[in-house]
């Protein structure tokens, strides 16, 4: 089978002025610890609304630097979703606190707040959730939760830099967010992330944790505290600078995207496309459709990919993952609805330059397969 077209995943957005900052930063000596992270970091703090950013190498590091820098450990328990990238609980498993999962909402897939409270033990620390594909979980809900029971609250907003819930921006509330800068989120440093926080309690201990434990007015060889290398290079931070200062048209197109396919696939059969709470402002991260229980979902992503269409299914349940089974004995059917959802969606191609025609074939091609792939 010849494909007629290639539309890929994702595609990062990277134009000539970004090409030109990062070329500059490598003219000067400065190419780590210097002005562009600082920058970054303060550029974020604000997407957020927040006092204070600490920009390190991955959004995993930014997560495992909230947990750790918020004292979270051995015999705590977080409540937190099965149904998001494996980082967001992995980083609980890194410093030996369990997490405690709750199933998801089946229109939204965020956590369903409604099933927290019932997850509460002596021993529940914090809450940590995700705003999934980009959509804003109800922080305010949650922050008066993890008030009522005094919890930690962490938001996990890899997906979903520049959304909101109710004009509350991801990254807001609670005691910290992070985001996620690698290629295929709305904006990309190559590799990177960084916390958000309004503690600066928690600002100065992730500086420290980033940089091999350092105290900050300490000689470079003088260690603290048990760090790690999780600093972001210049390089890195000039082009999250570029990229973040672009962010509103890049949500805009994004938008712009999402909009194209739903509309397309409203007269498309046994395909439902994503839902939106209204008092979400979105900050399209992917674009994840949900088939049919009629329709073979593995089957319909062959039958795309042999046609050149970029697709994948997103995501898998993080409880089935093969040690998280082997650690905490979980088995099929434990958390049904993250399972459902997790069997039936289907990412497809989304990206801030996908064309009108790339968006028309991937549509054909879905609605063929759809035809092709019945049970
Ligand atoms: C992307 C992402 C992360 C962080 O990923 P990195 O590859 O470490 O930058 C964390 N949580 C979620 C939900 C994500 O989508």
């Amino acid at each position: 089978m010849i494909a007629r077209k290639t539309v890929p995943l994702a595609r990062p957005d990277v134009g000539e002025e970004e090409i030109d900052a990062v070329v500059s930063v490598l003219r000067t000596p400065i190419l780590s610890i210097g002005p562009k992270i600082e920058e970054f970091e303060e550029r974020c703090a604000a997407v957020a609304g927040r006092r204070y950013g600490v920009a390190v190498n991955s959004g995993t590091s930014a997560l495992h630097l909230i947990v750790r820098g918020l004292g979270i450990g051995q015999g705590d328990e977080v409540i937190t979703t099965p149904f998001s990238f494996v980082a967001s609980s992995n980083v609980l498993l890194y410093e030996r606190a369990k997490p405690v999962f709750v199933d998801i909402d089946p229109l939204t897939y965020n956590i369903d707040i409604d099933w927290i409270e019932a997850a509460i033990t002596s021993r529940t620390k914090a809450i940590l959730v995700v705003d999934v594909f980009g959509q804003a979980v109800n922080m305010l809900r949650l922050a008066e939760i993890a008030k009522r029971y005094d919890l930690l609250l962490i938001e996990d907003s890899c997906e979903a830099i520049g959304g909101a819930y109710d004009g509350v921006p991801c990254g807001h509330l609670g005691d910290a967010g992070a985001f996620a800068f690698y290629p295929n989120k709305q904006i990309t440093t190559g590799e990177g992330g960084v916390l958000v926080t309004d503690s600066a309690d928690l600002y100065r201990m992730a500086r420290s944790l980033r940089n091999q434990g350092r105290g900050e007015a300490s000689e470079w060889l003088a260690h603290d505290r048990l760090g790690y290398n999780y600093r972001l290079s210049e390089i890195n931070a000039v082009l999250g600078v570029e990229q973040i200062k672009r962010l509103d048209e890049i949500l805009a197109k994004r938008s712009e995207v999402a909009r194209k396919y739903t509309e397309r696939l409203q007269d498309i059969p046994l395909v439902t496309p994503p839902r939106i709470d209204p008092r979400v402002r979105m900050s399209w991260f992917v674009y994840v459709v949900r088939v049919d229980e009629t329709v073979d979902r593995d089957k319909l992503m062959v039958f795309l990919r042999e046609r050149g269409v970029g697709c994948r299914p997103y995501f898998s349940p993080i409880h089935l993952q093969p040690f998280y089974r082997q650690m905490f004995g979980y088995r099929e059917g434990d958390f049904p609805i993250t399972e459902d959802v997790a069997k039936s969606t289907i990412a497809l191609p989304f990206f801030n330059r996908i064309t009108d025609e790339e968006i028309d074939y991937v549509c054909e091609m879905l609605r063929e397969g759809i035809v092709a792939c019945r049970k």
